[in-house]
């Protein structure tokens, strides 16, 4: 193994995929999740450490042990309806938790991060794309703490020197091409992942929520990234580091908005299979229509998205729900 990255949270959805990534390119991930939310039987690429973000001094030995070149900081509550309702878990785990992290990176002598943050920051906003100057209003506690936690990477790597890339998810969805690795939330809260449980009736039906939204079909518009693309992001922001390219802060998205219709027409289409589909009022925190603009993610590190059409991220979900993709 030619280096080794530390990846928090890398038990979880998009950490896992990142961690089979690094991989493959020669870079071993050792995983320290304290399996809440992941899965152990998706650490399969290098070393696991069962441990919390909230412990520093275990955080520290892991970083002095392994030798890290970077760390890669997933790790984090990621519900928005359940930051309503529980925020103390989420200024736990997304503030005091990244602290946590960057005092052991401080102390260790770690000095290059790769911040998991949310377009959530940006909260609601009325101008559209949503580009990196526009302004980071967030309105709920999740994007709240998202945000927080960006402002203390940024202030680490004034004082200390600390180099970081904070990239900013748009709506991660998908599973691995190759089919290793799937996603799964419990509880599962996400669109597709839902729409397909419905397509292969596992569950009754998918609650739209919301048909009366300022929208071309009434129905909220989110900008859809193949996780396999947002853990190749990862690595060129490593290697963004790794060439002192500079601390940056990045939207990952297609630049394209879909509404909710136009996922269910797609999982139709690539399935054979209806979604039963019922509608609900709207879920509280929901922006009508969120896309980024893409094109600083390019600019900066050549981020362009390879399998964030929406037939390709319906391809790769369905099997993972017992459905078979048509030819
Ligand atoms: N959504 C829905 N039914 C569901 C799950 C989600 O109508 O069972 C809607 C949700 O209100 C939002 C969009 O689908 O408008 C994407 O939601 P998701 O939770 O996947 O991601 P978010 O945009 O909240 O990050």
């Amino acid at each position: 193994v030619a280096s080794r990255i530390l990846v928090t949270g890398g038990a979880g959805y998009i950490g896992s995929h990142t961690a089979k990534l690094l991989r493959m390119e020669d870079i071993e991930p050792v995983v320290y999740d304290n399996l809440t939310t992941g899965n152990r039987s998706s650490v399969r690429w290098g070393p696991f450490v069962h441990g919390d973000i909230l412990d520093t001094t275990r955080l520290i030995e892991v970083i002095e042990q392994y030798q890290p070149v970077a760390v890669i900081h997933f790790a984090a509550s990621a519900y928005v309806g359940e930051s309503v309702v529980d925020p103390a878990k989420y200024y736990n785990n997304n503030v005091r938790g990244t602290l946590s992290l960057l005092d052991a990176c401080r102390q260790a002598g770690l000095y290059r991060m790769i911040f998991s943050s949310s377009c959530a920051t940006s909260g609601a906003p009325t101008v559209l794309p949503i580009d990196e100057a526009t302004p980071q209003l967030p309105i709920n506690p999740y994007g709240k703490t998202k945000l927080m936690a960006e402002h203390m990477v940024a202030d680490y790597g004034a004082a200390f020197g600390l180099n970081y890339v904070a990239l900013r998810y748009f709506n991660a969805c998908g599973a691995d091409p190759e089919g290793d690795l799937g996603e799964w939330h419990d509880p599962e809260t996400h669109l597709i992942p839902r729409a397909l449980m419905a397509a292969a009736r596992r569950i009754p039906h998918l609650e739209i929520f919301g048909e009366d939204y300022d929208t071309p079909d009434g129905t909220c518009v989110r900008d859809y990234i193949h996780v396999a693309d947002l853990a190749r992001a990862h690595v060129l922001a490593y290697r963004h580091l790794a060439q002192d390219g500079g601390n940056l802060a990045l939207n990952l998205g297609t630049g394209r908005g879909h509404s909710i219709k136009e996922v269910l027409r797609t999982i139709v289409d690539v399935t054979g299979h209806d979604v039963p589909v019922v509608f609900h009022r709207r879920r509280s925190g929901d922006p009508p229509t969120l896309y980024a603009d893409a094109g600083l993610a390019y600019r900066s590190l050549g981020f362009v998205p390879r399998y964030s059409d929406l037939e390709t991220i319906v391809r790769t979900a369905a099997p993972f729900f017992g459905l078979e993709a048509r030819s």
